[in-house]
C-alpha cells in the first residue's frame, strides 16, 4: 500500500510513519515544518520506502502517483503552538482539509481526519462522549483550533456523504511520549524538562483542571485500527486514556517519577478558555475498534522521561 502522512514530521506523525514503514508501506510525509521537525524523521531518510515531500497543503498539492491510505495530522496542536499560528492554524484545518479531501476522493483513498479533543471545549458533559455536541467559544483564541478542527470534521462529513469518499475522524486526547516538541509549551514536555533540569514546574491556574494522557504508542494503534477496520466510514472516534488526573497531580507525579526536587509554582493562565476537565469515553473504540491502551501513566512517563533525558544530554553533554 501507498500511504501519505500530512504532518508526518510531527509528534504523532512521526511515530505514525514509522508504523507503517514497519507494517510494509510505501510512505509519503508531507510536512511544511511549521511546528513538525524532520529530525523525527532522520532515521527513516534514506529508507526505499519512504519520502519527504515538504510542501504546505495549504497550497495546491501536486503530489504524484496513487494513495490507497490519506492520514490528515497536519496542524499546530500545542496552545502555544496555535497562539503563535493562528491563521496557518485555521487554514490548514480548512483549506488544508479540502485539498487533502480532494486529493483522497481523486485516488480513491481512505482518509481519516485527525481531530482532536479540543472540539468539546471546556465541556459541559463528562466524560465526553462522541455524541456531545461541546462547549467551544467559536471566536476566542484557542477557536483557530476548535474551531478549525470542528470545520475539519465539517468538511470531511461533505465528502463522505456527496462524494462517498471513505473518510473516518479520530478526536485524540492528550498525548505524549518520546519526540513530543520540549519546546512545544505543553504540559508533559515542560514538567519532564523542568524536574530534569532543576527549574520550578509551572502550574498554570491553581492546577485543580484536568486532563488524561494517553501514550503514543497506544494512539498509532488506534489510528491504524480506525483506519483499517471495515464499517468505520463516516465514524467518529475518541482515542485516548480514560485515567483522568489533575494537573498538580500530575506535575507531582513527573516531579517523583524523575527523581526531582523541583518546587511547584503556580503562574496565571496562559491563554483563555483552558478546559476545567477532559476525560474520553472510549465505549465506541473498545466496541468497534477493539481498541484501549495498554500503557499505563507510570510506563508511559518512565519511557518519556528517559527519552527527554537523552535528548538534554545530547544538546549539553555533560563535563
Ligand atoms: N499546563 C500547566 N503548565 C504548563 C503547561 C500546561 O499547568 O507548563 C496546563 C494547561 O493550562 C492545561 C493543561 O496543563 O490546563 C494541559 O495543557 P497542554 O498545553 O498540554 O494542552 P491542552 O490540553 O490545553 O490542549
Amino acid at each position: 500500500m501507498r500511504s501519505l502522512v500530512s504532518g508526518g514530521a510531527g509528534f504523532i506523525g512521526s511515530h505514525l510513519c514509522d508504523r507503517l514503514i514497519a507494517r510494509g508501506d510505501d510512505v509519503v510525509c508531507a510536512d511544511n515544518l511549521v511546528t513538525g521537525q524532520f529530525g523525527n524523521l532522520k532515521h527513516l531518510q534514506s529508507h526505499p520506502r519512504f519520502q519527504f515531500a515538504r510542501v504546505d497543503v495549504i497550497e495546491q498539492l501536486t503530489l504524484e502517483g496513487p494513495f490507497d491510505r490519506v492520514f490528515h495530522l497536519a496542524s499546530p496542536a500545542s496552545p502555544p503552538g496555535y497562539l503563535r499560528k493562528p491563521l496557518e492554524t485555521a487554514l490548514v484545518n480548512g483549506v488544508g482539509t479540502y485539498h487533502m479531501l480532494q486529493l483522497a476522493r481523486d485516488r480513491a483513498a481512505r482518509f481519516l481526519l485527525a481531530s482532536t479533543s479540543e472540539v468539546y471545549g471546556d465541556p459541559l458533559v463528562h466524560p465526553q462522549t462522541e455524541n456531545y455536541w461541546g462547549n467551544v467559544n467559536p471566536n476566542g483564541e484557542r477557536s483557530c483550533y476548535d474551531e478549525g478542527k470542528r470545520y475539519a470534521e465539517a468538511l470531511t462529513m461533505i465528502f463522505v456523504r456527496q462524494f462517498a469518499v471513505d473518510a473516518r475522524i479520530v478526536r485524540i486526547f492528550n498525548c505524549y511520549g518520546p519526540r513530543s516538541d520540549p519546546n512545544d509549551g505543553r504540559l508533559v514536555p515542560n514538567f519532564v524538562t523542568q524536574a530534569i533540569t532543576g527549574q520550578p514546574l509551572t502550574v498554570y491556574g491553581d492546577g485543580k483542571q484536568t486532563r488524561s494522557l494517553c501514550y503514543v504508542s497506544d494512539l498509532i494503534e488506534g489510528l491504524i485500527r480506525a483506519m483499517e477496520t471495515s464499517g468505520t466510514t463516516g465514524r467518529v472516534f475518541n482515542l485516548g486514556n480514560p485515567d483522568e488526573r489533575t494537573v498538580l497531580d500530575l506535575a507531582e507525579v513527573i516531579r517523583e517519577m524523575a527523581g526531582s526536587r523541583s518546587e511547584i509554582v503556580f503562574r496565571p493562565m496562559i491563554s483563555q478558555d483552558d478546559p476545567r476537565r477532559r476525560c474520553p469515553d472510549i465505549t465506541r473504540a473498545r466496541a468497534e475498534l477493539g481498541w484501549s491502551p495498554m500503557v499505563g501513566l507510570s510506563q508511559g512517563l518512565a519511557e518519556t522521561i528517559e527519552w527527554f533525558r537523552r535528548q538534554l544530554e545530547t544538546a549539553a553533554p555533560r563535563s
